[in-house]
């Protein structure tokens, strides 16, 4: 045999052992590749970079964020009523307060999955008890309430106390500051989606923070968040944020509302 002869057979040896052994053996192990990897570079991602985002880059709000009210003006509302321009109150403190019997108000611009930072104060005034006492609240996709309500002392059917969702899920534990102190919200919101026939195919799933704590953990809503009555559900799309007028002198006040499409 020829050296030449030699080094082909070498050669188809080679290709031979190449589409067999571990990289078979060992293919139903790891995510991707077949064989385990022993290099530190071999699991590492470079690509896509994530944008760059200043968290604070909008008096607070990340630089990513629309902002729906930074205490100027109600620009970004109107009335859930008719439309027309919202009339709750600007304050000098940079907040604003529900303007009792005037209504909802909600945002001009409708939304899906978002996430959603609003900041709201019970009135020191309101010692009213039960659900009268600073009861507003806010709600996605014009739907889904998360309650705000003043429970310091003031208790009240636990599915419908602050940090609910209205009716259908308590809230973990009570986070709430001191009456008249500002609270905040931090919602993680995800759409439902429907079947051909209507149903829904996925819940709208919601967590929760409230003055960072957890209150919410991705609980799954049946549908509307209804006063009276079970959960209804129907096709929708994307829908305003609302914020509630409970029609009985709450004086809940907000500020600083940023929201953070994700899709
Ligand atoms: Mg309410």
């Amino acid at each position: 045999m020829t050296k030449l002869n030699y080094t082909i057979i070498g050669l188809l040896a080679l290709v031979a052992a190449c589409g067999q052994g571990p990289q078979q053996s060992e293919a139903t192990e790891g995510p991707a590749a077949a064989v385990e990897p022993t290099a530190p570079e071999e699991t590492e991602v470079w690509t896509p970079v994530p944008n760059k985002v200043d968290p604070f880059g909008q008096n607070g709000a990340p630089s990513d964020a629309i902002v729906l009210f930074n205490g100027q003006n109600l620009d970004q509302w109107i009335s859930a009523v008719d439309s027309t321009a919202a009339q709750w109150t600007i304050n000098p403190d940079g907040s604003m307060t529900v303007a009792n019997g005037t209504g909802d108000i909600q945002t001009k611009e409708n939304f899906g999955s978002v996430q959603l930072h609003v900041e709201w104060r019970s009135s020191p005034e309101n010692t009213a008890s039960g659900q009268a006492k600073s009861n507003s609240g806010v709600y996605l996709q014009n739907r889904y309430e998360v309650q705000v309500l003043d429970n310091n002392d003031n208790p009240t059917y636990v599915n419908g106390m602050v940090g609910s969702l209205y009716k259908q899920s308590p809230p973990l534990v009570m986070a709430s500051v001191t009456t008249g102190s500002w609270n905040s919200y931090d919602i993680i919101y995800h759409a439902p989606e429907f079947d051909d026939q209507g149903a829904m195919s996925r819940a709208p799933k919601i967590t929760v923070l409230h003055n960072g704590v957890l209150i919410q953990d991705g609980f799954d809503l049946q549908g509307t968040t209804e006063y009276i009555g079970w959960p209804k559900v129907s096709p929708h799309g994307p829908g305003p944020i609302k914020l509630q007028d409970h029609n009985d002198h709450s004086g809940v006040s907000y500020r600083n509302i940023w929201v953070r499409p994700l899709n």
